[in-house]
């Protein structure tokens, strides 16, 4: 997917949903997603990203390769045990599976609930459920992002699925609730080395986890100018 920059999606008059842009960003690349759509882009170390959630009813998710050696990769399990915790939280850092640091997670504006239980919506997890939801999966969407840009690795590592309300009760249990995240909610992470990152948005609707039908995403790769004064 070719990126569509600030400007000119204003110039064509189609208008930008992240209403609200923290001081001192500059917004260089935005790749907007529809419901079922999924981009892969390399974003390169100091890169800020944005996982913006314009409507409030948009699952995205999300996965990290190291750019120079795509078989280190961001593991759900390596930060659960780097993290005492199931849900990560701003002021982590996220770890790859040999324990690098690979992201900042530097601010969320929702209620925290992130998912880091479930594996990727795909043909198999739909057939699990009984559903026949017939529509583009986020296991597919990351292999061909991955087969796009050349990465010959086939393994679908469990993403962090950002906006997804899941929590464990004290039998071990998961539980899923709808999303809580609202219009114009974003999570704000900080490239720590050069990466390669997928952002799929998901269209499951098993569970109700998106609160009715999911609305769509906007993934913006930005820079903070340090000279802002609110910084
Ligand atoms: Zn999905």
């Amino acid at each position: 997917m070719e990126p569509v920059s600030y400007v000119e999606r204003h110039m064509v008059g189609i208008h930008l949903t992240y209403t609200r842009v923290p001081r001192g960003l500059i917004i260089e690349t935005v790749y907007p997603l529809a419901p079922g759509e999924s981009v892969g882009c390399c974003v390169t170390t100091g890169t800020t990203v944005h996982v913006v959630n314009p409507k409030g009813h948009q699952i995205v998710d999300l996965w990290a390769f190291v750019a120079s050696d795509p078989t280190e990769y961001l593991s759900m399990a390596h930060n659960r045990t780097a993290h005492y915790s199931t849900r990560f939280q701003a002021g982590h850092v996220l770890v790859s599976n040999r324990f690098k640091n690979l992201l900042r997670f530097t601010d969320d504006t929702t209620d925290g609930f992130h998912d880091s239980f479930h594996a990727a919506c795909s043909a198999q997890s739909y057939a699990l459920f009984g559903s026949d939801q017939q529509h583009p999966n986020c296991e597919d969407n990351l292999q061909k992002a991955l087969h796009d840009a050349g990465i010959a690795i086939q393994i679908t590592p469990p993403p962090w699925n950002l906006f997804e309300k899941s929590f464990a009760d004290e039998d071990g249990l998961i539980h899923d609730g709808t999303t809580s995240a609202t219009a114009g909610d974003y999570v704000e992470l900080y490239a720590e080395c050069d990466l390669f990152m997928v952002f799929s948005a998901c269209r499951s609707t098993i569970g109700n986890i998106q609160g009715g039908n999911p609305a769509g995403a906007q993934i913006l790769l930005n820079r903070y100018d340090n000279a802002a004064d609110s910084y």
